[in-house]
């Protein structure tokens, strides 16, 4: 395997999720992991970030099952970041009990010349001041992207602004969108983020689907009705490595292939959601990627209206 098409920076860890019906323990979870699960299926995608001595091989072996080039995900002595979630009946809502960032909390990503040049880069959730360290090595301007959560968004918050303002791509959700720029609208609030620097903005909303915003243009897509939903948890991430992936495959990234982008991500998203960590995910394939584009697309297109 060459270099990677698609280099993304986030967490690796392990996960304590309370469902409403169900509570799993210490699954593999973290941004980097259901972002480049969902890549792997588009592009070359690669990760930077760190485990502890405690991070199982098994989890590593499932990565590299999945093709994901691993040569900036360091082992550490340590512990593995941690992160435990509750959900309330309606699975929009969340709680976070804990987050430890074990390993993560010192940790500064060696990245080789070789994996520098990417074209294409994703600043997965994680402290805002590793986003900008991954940034800063880069040496070809690559197409960048960024997520972020409200964990980031008091103490960091001036460091987030610097990410903002140098990315080309900035996805949030509608709640964290409002948080971040005072505004009481996602409308206004993506405007907001708009005029800080990047050329679009997503703002993801859930199961009631997600947003792209440019300048002068808006496009929505619905998330794939689903009554096998069972954890959300990643569901942001799979979106944004889906995205990536398809923007990686694709070389480029102007509006109309955004609006595939984010068709795709929806898509793989759709997976996660429908199990723990990436026991779904991790399982699809190109037809069951395909029946799900093409509901999408039967879900959206109606005839002319007569007026
Ligand atoms: P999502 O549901 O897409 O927001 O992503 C949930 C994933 O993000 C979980 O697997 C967590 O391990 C990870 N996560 C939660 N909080 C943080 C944080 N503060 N920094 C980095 N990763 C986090």
């Amino acid at each position: 395997m060459g270099k990677p098409d698609l280099l993304i920076v986030g967490s690796v860890g392990l996960d304590t999720i309370h469902t409403p019906a169900e509570k799993v323990e210490h699954v593999l979870g973290g941004t980097a992991v259901f972002a480049s699960c969902a890549a792997s299926y588009l592009c070359n995608a690669g990760i930077v970030g760190v485990v502890g001595d405690d991070f199982s091989w098994d989890y590593e072996a499932l990565l590299k099952d999945k093709r994901v080039d691993l040569t900036c995900l360091e082992r550490a002595p340590g512990k593995t970041f941690f992160w435990e979630g509750a959900y309330a009946d309606d699975m929009n809502e969340r709680a976070t009990l804990d987050t430890q960032l074990g390993v993560f909390a010192d940790f500064s990503p060696k990245i080789p010349d070789s994996h520098r040049s990417v074209p294409f880069l994703f600043l997965g959730n994680i402290h805002p001041q590793l986003q900008l360290d991954v940034l800063n090595r880069m040496t070809d301007a690559p197409v960048i992207a960024a997520d972020t959560m409200n964990f980031w968004m008091t103490d960091t918050l001036e460091l987030l602004k610097q990410v903002v303002r140098r990315v080309d791509i900035m996805l949030v959700n509608d709640s964290e969108a409002k948080q971040f720029t005072g505004k009481t609208d996602v409308l206004t609030a993506a405007d907001a983020i708009l005029g800080m620097g990047p050329k679009m903005v997503i703002i993801k909303k859930g199961d009631h689907g997600a947003m792209l915003f440019a300048k002068k243009q808006i496009f929505v897509v619905p998330a794939v009705p689903l009554r096998t939903a069972k954890d959300p948890t990643g569901a942001g991430d799979t979106f944004a490595g889906g995205m990536m992936g398809y923007l990686a495959k694709m070389g480029k990234c102007d509006f109309t292939i955004m609006r595939q982008a984010i068709v795709m991500g929806t898509v793989m998203a759709s997976f996660t959601v429908e199990d723990f960590s990436v026991n779904r995910l991790a399982k699809v394939d190109g037809a069951m990627i395909k029946q799900r584009v093409d509901l999408i697309r039967e879900l959206t297109a109606f005839e002319d209206i007569r007026l």
